[in-house]
C-alpha cells in the first residue's frame, strides 16, 4: 500500500513513518518543515510544503498513487492556542479542508486522523470513552475536534472513511535512537524534564498543585510514541480492508501526576531535577485518562512499551545522545 503522510517530520508523524517503512510499506510524506525536521524522516519520498497549498497537494497527488492518508500536519500546543487561536484554525481546520477536498477530487477516500483528548475537554468520567461528551477547554482541542467533525460529514457527501485517533499524552523515543522528541520550543512535559536532567534548565515548572487530584497536580496518561505509531497502521489496514469511520482513544488506561512523573524521572535519569510549582497553565483540564477498550477490541492494538519507566527512559536515551536534538 501507499500512505501520504502529512505531518511525517514531526514527533509523532516520524515515528508512524520509521513503522511504516520497517513494514516495507511505500512511504510519501508531506511536511512544511515548520515543525518537522527533515533528519527525522527515515526514508519514503517527502514533499516539501504546506497542505494549505492546494497547488502542491495536486502535485503530490498526481505523483503518487496514494491509498490511504495519515494526518498530523497541525498544530498542537494548548497554551499557544489559548493565545492565537487564528494559527490553529488556519492550519488546523483550513488546512485539513484543504486536504480533504484535494483528496475528494484525486479520489482518495481513506484518512487516519491524528486527534486528541483535549477534544473531551473536563471529562464526565475517567476513564473517557470515546463515546462521552465532547467540550474542549482550549482552542487546539476545539480546532481538532472540528477537524473530526468535517471529516464526518465529508464522508456522508463523499464516501471518505476516516478513523479519528484521539491520543492521550504522547511521549517517548524511537528504539533505535535515531529519532526522537526535538521541539522549538519544547513545552511538553517529559522533554522538558529531561533537559532539567541535563542541565539545559534550572528546574521544571510544576503548573499548578491545586487541582481536584491527590496531589493537586494535573494526570495525565502517557503513551509511547512508538505505540500510538502502531496503532496507526492498523487503522489504516482496517479502512483499506473496507471499514467504517470510526474514533478510537489511543491511552494506557493509567494516569500519573505531573509530580508522580517528575519522581519517575528522577529514577530513570539519577538527576534531582528541582522542582518549582507556578500557576496554573490556561486550557489544562485535572485528569486526562483514557479508555481504550474500543481500540483494543476492534483494531486490536495492544501497547507493547505501556511502563512509564520504559517510556521516559527512551526518552531519556535519546535526550542523552541527542542534546540539542536534530541539526538545525
Ligand atoms: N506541565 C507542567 N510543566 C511543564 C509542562 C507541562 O506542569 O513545564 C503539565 C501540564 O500543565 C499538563 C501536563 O504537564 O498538566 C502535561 O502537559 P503537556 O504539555 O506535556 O501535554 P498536554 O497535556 O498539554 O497535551
Amino acid at each position: 500500500m501507499a500512505v501520504l503522510v502529512t505531518g511525517g517530520a514531526g514527533y509523532i508523524g516520524s515515528h508512524t513513518v520509521a513503522e511504516l517503512l520497517a513494514k516495507n510499506e511505500e512511504v510519501v510524506i508531506v511536511d512544511n518543515l515548520e515543525q518537522g525536521h527533515r533528519e527525522a524522516v527515515l526514508g519514503g519520498k517527502l514533499y516539501v510544503g504546506d497542505i494549505r497549498d492546494k497547488d502542491f497537494l495536486d502535485t503530490v497527488f498526481r505523483e503518487n498513487a496514494i491509498d490511504a492518508v495519515i494526518h498530523f500536519a497541525a498544530n498542537s500546543l494548548v497554551g499557544e492556542s489559548m493565545q492565537n487561536p487564528a494559527k490553529y484554525y488556519h492550519n488546523n481546520v483550513y488546512g485539513t479542508l484543504c486536504l480533504l477536498e484535494k483528496m475528494n477530487e484525486h479520489g482518495v477516500n481513506k484518512i487516519v486522523f491524528s486527534s486528541t483528548a483535549a477534544a473531551y475537554g473536563e471529562p464526565e468520567n475517567i476513564p473517557i470513552l470515546e463515546t462521552d461528551r465532547t467540550l474542549p477547554t482550549n482552542a487546539y482541542g476545539e480546532t481538532k475536534l472540528a477537524m473530526e467533525n468535517m471529516m464526518k460529514w465529508f464522508d456522508a457527501a463523499h464516501g471518505i472513511k476516516y478513523v479519528s485517533l484521539r491520543y492521550f499524552n504522547a511521549a517517548g523515543a524511537h528504539e533505535s535512537g535515531r529519532i526522537g522528541e526535538d521541539h522549538d520550543p519544547e513545552t511538553h512535559l517529559v522533554p522538558i524534564i529531561l533537559q532539567v536532567a541535563l542541565g539545559q534548565r534550572p528546574h521544571i515548572s510544576v503548573f499548578g498543585e491545586d487541582y481536584a487530584t491527590p496531589d493537586g497536580t494535573c494526570i495525565r496518561d502517557y503513551i509511547h510514541v512508538s505505540d500510538l505509531a502502531d496503532a496507526h497502521i492498523l487503522a489504516v489496514k482496517k479502512l483499506l480492508r473496507g471499514g467504517e469511520s470510526r474514533i478510537y482513544n489511543l491511552g494506557n488506561g493509567i494516569g500519573f501526576s505531573v509530580k508522580e512523573v517528575i519522581e519517575i524521572a528522577r529514577q530513570v535519569t539519577g538527576h534531582p531535577i528541582p522542582a518549582v510549582v507556578e500557576a496554573r497553565r490556561a486550557g489544562d483540564p485535572a485528569v486526562l485518562v483514557a479508555s481504550s477498550e474500543r481500540t483494543r477490541e476492534e483494531l486490536g492494538w495492544r501497547p507493547k512499551r505501556d511502563r512509564l519507566e520504559r517510556i521516559i527512559a527512551s526518552a531519556w536515551a535519546w535526550h542523552q545522545s541527542r542534546p540539542t536534538g536534530y541539526e538545525a
